[in-house]
């Protein structure tokens, strides 16, 4: 029977934030595969977990993977990790996951913290739904391209920027959106200078181009204002049927070409517009 491989969260700065299921997996498995294994044995040493590490980053990924599937197929326990958070969220793990669902080697999660949700829970902006973004291009022009296809998006958008490039980003946002959305920016999630910061594209710019930005970074964006097409379409509807100099058939007719409508659709929204004004 092969092993099983298990994505284990880790904290993204609070080092409590490590679950008790998460501390005694990574106790018990074969083998932890950890993205910078100086980094992870921190961890460790805080821990006290003993476990073997071995390296797994995205450059030695696809090699890596497969003598880690092998350790999985001969049913070795394996649990991946990355510096912080949940692995293969914006970190290595798609590849040996993938690998193992295609071969029936079972993969499971010991879910926990994960900055871009953790930073959508605590902004303030519309959660209801979202999108990740991952990391933005680091090219400017990649970049303005990449926000410019969020002009329209109806969902509060994340993603994760660098420090250095955060002051940069904000002025392409500021260009490719406007100054009508409202942003976040969460810095330093669950540590000591954790700060969440709220306003506009401009305002950002000024309170974060004070002094030198530090610190990780995950940037929101609040849903782009839907421009709502059936309610102006009843708008003009209410309108032109007020003005009463024509028809209903032929006002409707008339509007349901401005808006490219069936005419029949828009027939029975006059209808209802009536009745309701009726009732009124
Ligand atoms: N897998 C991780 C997760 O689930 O959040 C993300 C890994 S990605 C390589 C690292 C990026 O996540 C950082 O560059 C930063 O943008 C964001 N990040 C990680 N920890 C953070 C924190 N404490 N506060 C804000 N952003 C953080």
């Amino acid at each position: 029977m092969s092993g099983t491989l298990y994505l284990v969260a880790t904290p993204i700065g609070n080092l409590e934030d490590l679950s008790f299921r998460a501390l005694r997996v990574l106790k018990e498995v074969d083998l932890v595969a950890a993205e910078d294994t100086r980094h992870s044995r921190k961890l460790f040493n805080h821990y006290g977990i003993g476990t073997a590490l071995t390296s797994y980053y995205e450059h030695n990924e696809a090699v890596k993977g497969e003598r880690l599937l092998e350790k999985l197929r001969q049913g070795q326990s394996v649990a991946l990790i990355s510096d912080a958070g949940m692995p293969a969220i914006a970190d290595p793990g798609f590849f040996l996951v993938r690998r193992c669902r295609d071969e029936g080697i079972a993969v499971t999660a010991v879910p926990g913290p994960s900055a871009a949700v953790t930073a959508l829970a605590i902004s303030g902006l519309p959660v209801d739904r979202f999108v990740f973004e991952g990391f933005l291009p680091a090219k400017t022009k990649a970049r303005r391209e990449a926000l410019s296809q969020l002009r329209h998006e109806p969902r509060t958008a994340a993603f994760y920027e660098a420090p250095h490039r955060l002051l940069a980003t904000l002025r392409d946002l500021g260009q490719e959106l406007g100054d009508k959305r409202e942003i976040a920016v969460a810095r330093e999630l669950t540590k000591l200078h954790e700060e969440l910061f709220r306003g506009t594209a401009e305002q950002a710019l000024e309170h974060f181009g004070a002094s030198r930005v530090r610190g990780e970074i995950v940037v929101m964006i609040s849903p782009a204002e839907q421009e709502g097409p059936s309610e102006s379409l009843r708008e003009v509807l209410q309108r032109r049927l007020a003005e009463g100099d024509l028809p209903m058939r032929k006002i409707a007719k008339e509007v349901a070409k401005e808006f490219g409508l069936p005419g029949s659709d828009v027939y029975r929204i006059c209808l209802e517009l009536q009745t309701n004004g009726e009732d009124e």
